[in-house]
């Protein structure tokens, strides 16, 4: 029994090792003080696990979502596609509220904290209507292979600071060595892919194809193929995909300059949003799933640890996506017509963690300015919050990219998000793995309400082949 217990859980106990051993081997090499060779060298298996894994997206957003929707009837597909809605817009607003009423209380913001940590440098502002524009936009693409590869995206660039005031002496020694320069960035423009330009069109493909009727038989059996073999592919991945969390978690650990420092100043900060974190991952959405189930949400879980850890080493959702597929088809018999249908678009749009921290960060950054925000103002913050969840695309700091939506439409400076930069790529690995998990719960709930069509859908389906 020890056996067959060890062969059916090598994966994930290879998998949990993997993470253990990237804190340790990056602790270790730490004290080596490796040379930037040496460093990336150790990071490069961990680079060949996010190539394959994105190399995946694309191919399996298309096979999945055409192969799933087309073997549904449009009764099908719209009431799991209202249920997912529901679901998504819900468990994001409750996540909103869990993170204002947490840095309410908890209230780590202080104002002589970002006199240490110094002026940001100038970011863009963005108004919620450009937001708004850029979301249509994106929904329908003008060209659909452009979409696939040239969506701008921004992202972070770290340089030192220019304007640094303190007076404690660790800090003092920090700044001189250079230790510091993590604390201050811009935004660059980097290209990325048009996800939910290419989900709608797909969704649009797989809808018509599954009213053609027969003539549409040959194009259908493609997709479903293709979506097999992409997923044999994963598999594959999957088992090099320790290797990969191991470097990955190893690689960040000796690329960050100023662990003890950062995180000293914005502890607070960051207790108040991995709390958050916490209580909507091990409380909000556990009841909402027992809620809408009856089921041990804890059992469902523990059949998700792989793409949790996944999206921990990688933080990005869509990279953990191939992973999140197997987990809920293979360990918790979730209907692939679910997961095809469900899955991507939850990848894309809905992000509790990301909402959660959004509306933390936006306002610890209103109490470092001394800045005290009406009731109408906290509104504002959450309705935005859900709004920049939706939009930041699901690779690794794209939230902090939307929080400039949030922090313009209080009034808030834009250029402070550089304040928290420092700590991003601790909290964006927790808050990704979040997301994933809030996709995968909402997967499960949807896959409760229609497995009965399905399974009748599938009898009648039968029934015709026998009797055309
Ligand atoms: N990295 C997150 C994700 O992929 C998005 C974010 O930055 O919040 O889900």
């Amino acid at each position: 029994m020890g056996q067959s217990f060890l062969r059916r859980h090598l994966l994930l106990i290879l998998t949990i090792g993997s993470v253990v051993m990237g804190i340790l081997v990056g602790f270790y090499l730490r004290r080596l003080n490796l040379d930037a060779q040496a460093k990336a060298l150790v990071a490069f298996p961990g680079e060949m696990l996010m190539h394959m894994l994105k190399m995946m997206i694309l191919p399996l957003i298309i096979s999945s979502l055409i192969s799933g929707l087309s073997q549904l009837d449009a009764r099908q597909s719209g009431k799991m596609g209202s249920l997912a809605i529901i679901y998504y817009v819900s468990t994001t607003v409750l996540a909103v509220i869990t993170g204002i009423i947490l840095v309410l209380t908890i209230h780590p913001g202080d104002p002589t904290i970002k006199q240490n940590i110094g002026e940001g440098t100038e970011g863009k502002t963005v108004s919620t209507v450009d937001t708004m524009l850029d979301l249509v936009r994106n929904t329908f693409p003008e060209n659909i292979v452009q979409a696939t590869f040239q969506q701008v995206q921004t992202k972070y660039v770290v340089e030192r600071p220019k304007i640094m005031r303190t007076n404690d002496p660790t800090m003092l020694a920090a700044l001189n060595n250079g230790s510091l320069d993590i604390m201050r960035s811009t935004v660059e423009y980097v290209p990325g892919m048009n996800v939910l330009g290419v989900i709608v069109f797909c969704i649009a493909v797989g809808t018509v194809l599954s009213q053609l009727g027969e003539e549409a038989n040959v194009m259908i059996q493609f997709f479903v193929i293709l979506d097999k073999v992409i997923m044999k592919l994963v598999m594959t991945i999957m088992w090099y995909s320790p290797i990969g969390i191991m470097c990955l978690i190893a690689g960040k650990i000796l690329e960050i300059q100023d662990l003890a420092d950062t995180a000293r100043m914005l502890a607070m900060y960051m207790v108040t949003v991995i709390s958050g974190l916490v209580v909507h991952s091990l409380i909000t959405l556990p009841l909402v799933f027992f809620v809408a189930t009856k089921k041990n949400p804890f059992v469902f879980m523990r059949g998700l640890v792989q793409a949790w850890i996944t999206a921990l080493g990688t933080a990005s959702s869509s990279a953990t996506l191939p992973i999140t597929y197997k987990c809920l088809e293979e360990n918790l018999g979730v209907d692939r017509r679910v997961t095809r249908f469900v899955l991507p678009v939850g990848a894309t749009i809905n992000m509790d963690g990301t909402a959660l921290y959004e509306a933390v960060a936006a306002i610890f950054i209103a109490q470092m300015n001394g800045v005290h925000l009406s009731f109408g103002q906290v509104v504002t913050v959450s309705l935005t919050a859900t709004l920049a969840s939706i939009g930041a695309a699901s690779v690794p700091s794209a939230g902090l990219v939307t929080m400039l939506l949030v922090l313009t439409a209080v009034g808030l400076p834009v250029k402070d998000v550089s304040l928290i930069v420092a700590v991003d790529w601790m909290l964006d690995r927790i808050r990704t793995s979040i997301n994933v998990l809030g996709d995968a719960f909402g997967a499960g709930i949807v896959h409760h309400y229609v497995a009965e069509d399905l399974i009748q859908h599938d009898a009648e389906r039968r029934v015709s082949l026998k009797h055309p």
